[in-house]
């Protein structure tokens, strides 16, 4: 679907974009540490005869944060709940609202704008070998149930605007340089994170299970998808998925959503490994019965099995040998939930995480074990055992990593390698490309909240490091 289809029915919308993409051209400052010539850029000779596209071959980058600040802040403002917090959920007028206003940014930045049959939405920026792979960054904008307006948005906005400051710099990309907003990076409506990436990883799973997927009020997906203008006359998704070699790169610029960078002092995180999480559904049952008449001995109480499993994962999770090693027990259900019965049956939900596959499914074993033993030291029953997903971990690719180091040693930016331990597209893009994430600060970590908060310098730094990064990896 061509931007010009979605400007011509936005005018108003359209004006306001225009004064956002031409902003001045900055004059080049030879004492700007910025000031950068081809050669630095890729960190190899370049070649540069045939494609003499500034008048001195010189390069300043300069970020327009106003406008980005300004785009994160409108951006913030399609949502189903009040600011400071923000709701986006997936295909929701809101988020229909919300693509579109990425859209006309998106060919206002001068990018050839595609969608495929999710809304996975791509934004090409056509290199001088076009033939080559090209070089993607890009992230989500739907947000969960009252959080902020930077978790994902600034890896998708950011990107934006380290096109348009590379254009406003006179750099012309060898390899073609390609944004892509992930169509429902979180789990919210159809309890599946990373919907868009997974498919575009080649996931034939998740392709074959959305045909019968419902929403919570009973939506299926292919309705609420052609809902919001995808897959029309389409079931089959497979067609989504990409082909192994369709990037050459990818990375993803992302708030830290910890405190760590704040805290140290520190302007940019390399991201080495992405933690991934497996998620694992326990029922126990029991006999239940009166809280009074019941005596103690007699009990077969579902509700202490599972307070001693959430107990026995805390222990395997501390004691897995490696301190990446998490165990969370985020949901808890007490059946039938009166103060005077005792719990017949007790739900939980776990979520283990390692950047090491191999401890985090040593953690899932112990747990098992323990659940299964304290079933029958208490007489209860384990009705349900459920591993709901169990994604491998992925680890950045050293050539991103280091495009990622040189940018910010050349911007002087002060960088810390990290782990990610919160979910990303990147982990599925990690299948299909070399992978590579940047970390801003975010004010004390916070995150999935109203108060989720990125400074502008933070900001800027990170989409001088990404334009930089995306430079040199298209340069290669
Ligand atoms: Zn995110």
């Amino acid at each position: 679907m061509s931007w010009k289809f979605f400007v011509s029915h936005s005018l108003p919308l359209f004006f306001l974009f225009f004064f956002y993409s031409f902003p001045l051209i900055s004059t080049k400052h030879n004492d700007d540490p910025t000031f950068k010539t081809m050669h630095d850029f890729s960190g190899y000779p370049v070649d540069e005869s045939s494609h003499t596209f500034t008048p001195s071959n010189s390069i300043s980058l300069s970020v327009d944060i106003q406008a980005l600040q300004k785009q994160i802040d409108e951006l913030s403002t399609f949502s189903d709940t009040p600011a400071p917090s923000v709701t986006r959920i997936l295909y929701t007028e809101n988020d229909v609202l919300a693509r579109r206003y990425v859209k006309n940014l998106m060919g206002l930045a001068g990018l050839s704008v595609t969608e495929d049959v999710v809304g996975n939405i791509f934004g090409r920026w056509d290199g001088y070998e076009p033939k080559l792979t090209a070089v993607a960054t890009g992230s989500h904008i739907d947000a969960i149930p009252y959080s902020g307006k930077y978790d994902g948005v600034v890896g998708v906005l950011g990107a934006i605007e380290a096109i348009n400051a590379l254009k406003r710099s006179g750099f012309k990309p060898k390899r073609s340089l390609e944004i892509i907003l992930f169509t429902s990076e979180e789990p919210t409506r159809f309890g599946i994170s990373c919907l868009g990436s997974r498919l575009l990883a080649g996931s034939e799973a998740l392709a074959e299970a959305l045909k019968a997927t419902v929403d919570g009020q009973n939506i299926s997906f292919l309705e609420a998808a052609r809902s919001a203008g995808y897959a029309r006359d389409e079931d089959d998704l497979s067609r989504v998925f990409l082909k192994n070699d369709s990037y050459s790169a990818f990375v993803e610029l992302h708030i830290e959503q910890a405190p760590i960078l704040e805290e140290e002092g520190i302007s940019i995180g390399v991201v080495t490994n992405i933690a991934a999480p497996a998620s694992i559904k326990v029922d126990f049952e029991g006999n239940g019965g009166h809280a009074g008449g019941v005596l103690m001995p007699d009990r077969n109480d579902a509700g202490l099995a599972a307070a001693e499993l959430m107990l026995a994962i805390e222990k395997h999770a501390t004691e897995s040998g490696s301190l990446d090693t998490v165990g969370t027990v985020g949901i808890l259900e007490l059946y039938p939930g009166a103060i005077n019965s005792i719990p017949s049956k007790a739900h939980l939900e776990i979520d283990v995480r390692d950047i090491e596959e191999s401890f985090r499914n040593a953690v899932i074993n112990k747990i098992h074990k323990a659940a299964k033993s304290i079933a029958k030291k208490r007489k209860v029953t384990l009705s349900e055992f459920k591993i709901i997903n169990q994604d491998p971990p992925a680890h950045s690719n050293g050539s991103v990593i280091k495009a990622v180091v040189d940018a910010s040693d050349e911007l002087n930016l002060t960088y810390k390698y990290m782990i990610s331990r919160a979910y990303h597209d990147s982990l599925f893009m990690a299948r299909i490309a070399p992978m590579g994430m940047i970390f801003i600060p975010c004010y004390k970590g916070y995150s999935h909240k109203p108060e989720e908060y990125a400074s502008p310098q933070d900001l800027e730094n990170g989409v001088k490091v990404l334009a930089l990064t995306l430079a040199k990896l298209s340069l290669r």
